[in-house]
């Protein structure tokens, strides 16, 4: 399935063209960043410890440094430094550029790509000796992939084209390597370099591990922080970011942060799409009194994301394979999810094409045969008489009382209890929602109607955008059913990105 492509607002697509031409005139290679051992971290581990502090200052800039004996089982702890660039020097083992109330600089937009689709290769020259092929590649997409997950950016990895045409290239290396004029320094000391425009080099004298190993050097920790660095992003000072200048630092940095989020978004955009299908979860936890927690899933073709609202945002990774989370639903995406939420029932519903799937929540499968014998998948004008597929979507409203079918330019009110489309249904959408504005309606063809228990209220999604259904009660305004006016996806659910 191929990527949609996602969207960029025209002055986003303005100013990226205008860093482009910038970047074009600047000479390469001159922003510099690498990764140093701190003196915290060997702190930490106490007179028991074989590493010794050898405090040196042949670096380029002078700076003082760590060395480690060379040790395999060691965490390398670093510190990140930029070099080249006249920054001040704080006190201890780092340069620290601060400024702001986050003590960050921000992202550094003259260094960011011109382009959403970027392509990648680790060198076959530059390979580690530490690490399978197989392994270092499966470290270096997921490192991209995580990038992905919160930008627009499209990372491919180009195995064939000339390495002049690639726009990141990565390689391992060490102490003189690849005609870099920045020597590695052995075991401890500097880990990593990131040059723009678009060079990532690793010194291979370091004991680099792929999780879910704690031992030696995190190599995607690393990747994370230098594909920021190449990105156009400067070190930020919060603990839990990708880009803090400290390795390890005292947060965790195998995620990205919303810090590291923000800053890259500023650079890149936020990501935007459609979607086949979207509906809340209610999962009830015991800890501290029973309590309800609504998260949202958003279903597109084989993937899915869950939206933790509480956060704003989406699971980390996500997205994920539909068959991994939801057993026995159709390959190729649903087109509606019903969850029928009354006190006699409680039951889950996919719809595809003329069929639906009864769901189990608890065992997270779908079920073949229901309690009163019917079986599954099944034809949806046998269970919901007066009904027919394919849908649109699909929502259940308790404020109605209603199943809501939705097909072209037309609704449904489908009654449980009777078992029947109620009395004066089918109606016209524009009729049954109409619109507080004039014009500012989906009209037909909803790709999802939603009922949030988090926001407590419908709302109906097409495309890009969304229109809230007001529930204000008679008399108020906006009255009753009155669809509010339309807002973008993206400005309500952030971050769900499109990533293969
Ligand atoms: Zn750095
Ligand atoms: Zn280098």
């Amino acid at each position: 399935m191929q990527r949609e492509r996602p969207q960029v607002d025209l002055l986003l697509r303005f100013i990226l063209q205008k860093q482009w031409k910038q970047r074009s005139r600047r000479t390469p290679s001159l922003h510099h960043n690498c990764l140093r051992v701190s003196s915290a971290w060997v702190a930490r581990q106490g007179p028991s410890t074989e590493l010794h502090r050898n405090f040196s200052s042949n670096s380029p800039t002078g700076s003082p440094t760590l060395s480690l004996p060379d040790h395999p089982s060691i965490p390398s702890p670093t510190t990140l430094v930029e070099r080249g660039e006249g920054l001040p020097r704080s006190r201890g083992q780092r340069y620290k550029r601060t400024r702001g109330s986050q003590g960050s600089r921000g992202p550094v937009p003259g260094l960011a790509f011109a382009r959403q689709g970027l392509r990648w290769r680790l060198l076959n020259e530059g390979l580690s000796s530490h690490l399978s092929g197989m392994q270092q590649r499966r470290i270096v997409m997921l490192a991209f992939r995580r990038w992905a997950e919160v930008t627009p950016l499209i990372f491919q990895e180009d195995t064939t084209s000339p390495a002049t045409e690639l726009d990141i290239k990565l390689a391992f290396g060490t102490g003189r390597h690849l005609g870099c004029p920045w020597l590695f320094d052995g075991p401890g000391g500097e880990l990593a370099h990131a040059a723009h425009p678009g060079e990532i080099h690793l010194d291979d004298d370091e004991p680099y591990s792929v999780p879910p190993s704690e031992h030696g050097v995190n190599l995607l920790q690393v990747l994370l922080h230098e594909i920021g660095h190449v990105l156009g992003l400067p070190h930020l000072s919060s603990p839990d970011s990708v880009m803090h200048p400290q390795y390890p630092s005292s947060g965790s940095t195998m995620e990205l942060s919303q810090h590291d989020r923000t800053a890259i978004q500023e650079l890149y955009g936020q990501c935007e799409g459609t979607f086949d299908t979207v509906f809340d979860w209610i999962t009830i936890s015991q800890q501290g009194g029973p309590a309800a927690h609504f998260n949202t899933y958003f279903l597109k073709g084989n993937q899915y994301w869950l939206y933790d609202n509480s956060r704003g945002r989406p699971r980390p990774r996500d997205p994920r394979r539909v068959e991994q989370g939801w057993g026995g639903l159709p390959s190729g995406g649903v087109d509606a999810h019903l969850h029928v939420w009354t006190p006699d029932t409680n039951r889950i519903y996919f719809f595809k094409g003329i069929q639906y799937w009864l769901y189990d929540r608890i065992a997270h499968q779908t079920i073949t045969q229901d309690p009163e014998g019917h079986t599954y998948p099944r034809r949806i004008s046998e269970g919901f008489p007066g009904i027919t597929g394919p849908l649109d979507t699909a929502v259940f409203s308790h404020q109605h009382g209603l199943i809501f079918f939705f097909k072209g330019h037309q609704v449904w009110g489908f009654n449980m209890s009777s078992r029947q489309v109620q009395k004066g249904f089918p109606k016209h959408l524009l009729d049954m929602f109409p619109p507080s504005q004039t014009r500012d309606h989906p009209t037909a063809h909803l790709d999802a109607a939603y009922y949030s228990y988090f926001h407590r209220t419908l709302f109906l999604i097409k495309g890009l955008f969304f229109w809230e259904v007001s529930s204000g009660g008679a008399g108020k305004s906006p009255s009753h059913n009155t669809v509010l006016p339309r807002r973008r996806v993206a400005e309500q659910w952030k971050d769900l990105c499109n990533v293969q």
